[in-house]
Parts: structure tokens; sequence; C-alpha cells
């Protein structure tokens, strides 16, 4: 059995991404935002729709839900906590649950802080991370309904995936993130690497996603605010008190972040 994960570009900066079954010709789409870019997608592939599923009630993810839904008749997926908010619900979700597509199984994964339920899925057969707007390549989603606290012990939870874990996340904010996390982490060398290859693939029109969690766990300071070197930088700039919590050091970041400006969602 044979899948194959495609990254669909829908609005400005989000991915959609369509898994599928060629043999079974069988498909799985994450956070389908706009309904006709995956309906097309189907279409030109000759594939049928047989599960959606939503990180999070955000239009930019679940916008497209009902249209499929009508289309195909496939359920949808999604965060038990947002139910009111999921167009087309047909099965809530937390963590510790299970989702299976074809021969494949995926755990869901809390991963709140973004919205109050947000949840990601990792299948362990595809070594791939559908996360939503948890965690992007160099970054992570803005705190609309969550805590700094929420954030970071989600961000956690995902770090301890895998190395080897392809990161699906769901916009292309990476070249911007590189800029803050270059500017708050000077001196880390796999971050200029990242950063010159990120140059390359964006300068080509190509998408730097998925990222590989090994890298992101170096190299993205989200991920590493209970790195020592990391926190004493940022105490030397004033950010923060040496002895800051790692809590503190990421809100601290989150916050920086937000004022850098060139990350909507
Ligand atoms: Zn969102
Ligand atoms: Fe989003």
């Amino acid at each position: 059995m044979s899948f194959t994960i495609e990254l669909l570009p829908a609005f400005a900066d989000n991915y959609i991404f369509l898994v599928s079954d060629r043999d079974l010709g069988l498909a799985m789409v994450v956070d389908p935002g706009d309904g006709d870019v995956v309906s097309r997608a189907l279409k030109e592939r000759d594939l049928f729709l047989s599960l959606i599923l939503n990180t999070h009630h955000h239009s930019d993810h679940s916008g497209g839900n009902e249209k499929l839904q009508r289309e195909f008749g496939a359920p949808v997926i999604g965060p038990a906590k947002e139910q009111s908010r999921i167009p087309g619900l047909s099965r809530g979700v937390a963590h510790g649950d299970v989702v299976t597509f074809s021969t494949l199984r995926a755990e869901v994964l809390g991963t709140h802080g973004h919205t109050g339920g947000h949840v990601s899925y990792y299948f362990p057969k595809l070594k791939a991370l559908f996360c939503g707007d948890t965690l992007f390549s160099l970054g992570c989603g803005r705190l609309f309904e969550g805590s700094a606290a929420d954030m970071w012990d989600s961000l956690k939870l995902l770090r301890a995936l895998p190395d080897d874990t392809f990161v699906y996340c769901a916009h292309e904010y990476t070249e911007n993130n590189a800029k803050f996390a270059l500017a708050i982490d000077k001196n880390n060398e796999a971050l200029k690497k990242r950063a010159a290859e990120i140059t390359v693939l964006r300068s080509a029109g190509k998408p730097t996603i998925p990222a590989i969690l090994s890298s992101e766990k170096t190299c993205n300071p989200f991920l590493r605010a209970d790195d020592h070197a990391l926190r004493r930088a940022l105490a030397k700039s004033g950010g923060i008190a040496e002895d800051a919590d790692a809590g503190a050091v990421f809100g601290m970041m989150r916050s920086a972040k937000d004022r850098f400006g060139g990350q909507k969602l």
C-alpha cells in the first residue's frame, strides 16, 4: 500500500494536505479551508474523498467542509471541544483518540493554545504530523484562545515525537519566522544553515513544508524555550530575567514575535 501526501496551496499562505491511497483511489484531506481547491485536485487525480480532518475551527482550515461533504458524503473529524464551531462535524475527538484512514492510524494529540480545542494528528506509518496552527517551521501559532503556558505544553508534546517526523504545518510563514528566529538566536549555526535553505526554496517559489522535526528541535526558538544558551542570550538583551522559567521565556518570545509582525494567524 503506498500513500502520497500533497500540498494544495490555498488563500495567501495556507496549505491544505491531501493524503491519498492510490491503490484504492481514496483520499483524505487535512484542513480544507477552500473546498474548491480540494474538489478540483480530487477530480484531476480521479480520487474519491473518504475523510476530512480539521485541526481547529478557524475558517481557513474548515471553510470547505460542507461543500466537500455535499459532494462526497465524507465525514468530518475535528476537536470535540470546538464542536459547535466546526461546520459539519461528524465525530469530535480529543487527546488520546485514534483516527483511521485506509490502513493508516493516527494518534490525536491535544495541542491547544492557538484555539481552545486545537488538535494535531500524528501518523506513525507516514512519519507525518499534521499540526495545523500549533507548530510552524521556525515558529508557532498565535495565542488566540489559550495562554503561553498552554502553547508551551502543546509544543513540548510535539517535540517528544521522533526526530524523523515530517512536520506538515498549515501556513507558509517560514521565511518571516526565520528572520525573527535569527534576530533572537544569532549564534545558532544550524538555524543559519536552515535559513539559507529557506531563502533558496522561497526564491524558487518552492514550499518549505514539510519541515523535519529534528531540525525544528535545534532551530525553532519556540521549541527551545528551556534551552539555557537561548535563555542567557535573551536575558543579556534585557528581555527576561536570568532565572526565568521556560514558560516565561516562551511567553516573552511569543509577545516579541507578535510585535515583530508578518504573521497573521
Ligand atoms: Zn488558525
Ligand atoms: Fe490558519
